[in-house]
């Protein structure tokens, strides 16, 4: 039995790959999103309750291998699953998607985490900010009065927000016409993101970089040294 924990498309593409395989594979959720994308294949849903509870049910559930596919920016479920992989005896592989590079026509600004990116909007003085970083953590841009916020997320946000903003409520894969199509229907001056890589959140890279709009970028945390590799058929090669 394969343990991935998901929560990402290329969770969701691996353990499909596996189902396909006729392999028994269980996909953990952590139960942030109100309607997941089910993966194929059997799925739990909530925490473990910390490494050791995680080591138990490891061993509990007689699993031969577990991939962490969590997102680049999920840390603790990564750390947790980096002491209790070794402690239940269970050979451990991340599969990350590498992040996202500059480009010579792009104005990116690195930061490394919220705070420092809510540092920058003041910064660069901008007036219209399109925040893509996710429902988590918005807390962070609420002490900002001035700037007017378009904050897309899947589900609503429950933290404190800041003065003036409209919220969007939407899951990718976006496309590049939709992309352009709210730059410049909201006139973003400024875009803040996090550095999650892959295809499917890619596109608003491409229309700032269009317009000519600065991107404020945060960069992922840092991760356990844990063996990686960036993609579903790698991670497929060192299943057992
Ligand atoms: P996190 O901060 O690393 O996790 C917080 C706690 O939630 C963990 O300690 C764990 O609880 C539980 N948890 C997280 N992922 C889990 C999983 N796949 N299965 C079971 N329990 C899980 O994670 P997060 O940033 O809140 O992300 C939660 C989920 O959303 C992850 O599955 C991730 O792949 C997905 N996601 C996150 C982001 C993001 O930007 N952070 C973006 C897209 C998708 P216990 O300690 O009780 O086990």
């Amino acid at each position: 039995m394969i343990l991935i924990l998901g929560g990402t498309a290329e969770a969701r593409a691996l353990a499909q790959r596996l189902d396909d395989a006729g392999r028994p594979v269980i996909s953990s959720l952590a139960g942030r999103v109100a309607r997941p994308r089910l993966p194929a294949g059997e799925t739990r849903i909530g925490g473990f309750g910390g490494p050791d509870r995680l080591a138990t049910w490891l061993r509990d559930h007689d699993i031969d291998a577990v991939v962490d596919a969590t997102h680049p920016f999920a840390a603790r479920i990564s750390a947790s699953a980096a002491v209790a992989a070794p402690a239940a005896g269970v050979p451990l592989m991340r599969l990350e998607r590498p992040g996202w590079t500059a480009g010579p026509d792009d104005d990116w600004h690195r930061v490394p985490d919220l705070d420092a990116a809510a540092a920058a909007i003041t910064r660069h003085g901008a007036r219209r900010v399109f925040l893509t970083s996710g429902r988590q953590g918005l807390a962070a841009f609420a002490p900002l009065a001035d700037p007017w916020f378009l904050i897309r997320c899947v589900d609503p946000p429950e933290t404190d927000l800041p003065a003036r903003h409209e919220v969007l409520l939407d899951r990718g894969p976006y496309t590049l016409d939709g992309e352009r199509e709210l730059l410049e229907r909201h006139r973003i001056d400024l875009l803040v993101t996090k550095d999650s890589g892959g295809d499917h959140t890619a596109p608003k890279l491409d229309a700032a970089r269009e317009r000519g709009i600065p991107v404020v970028v945060v960069d992922r945390p840092p991760r356990p040294a844990v063996p990686t590799v960036p993609t579903v058929e790698e991670a497929l090669a060192w299943l057992p």
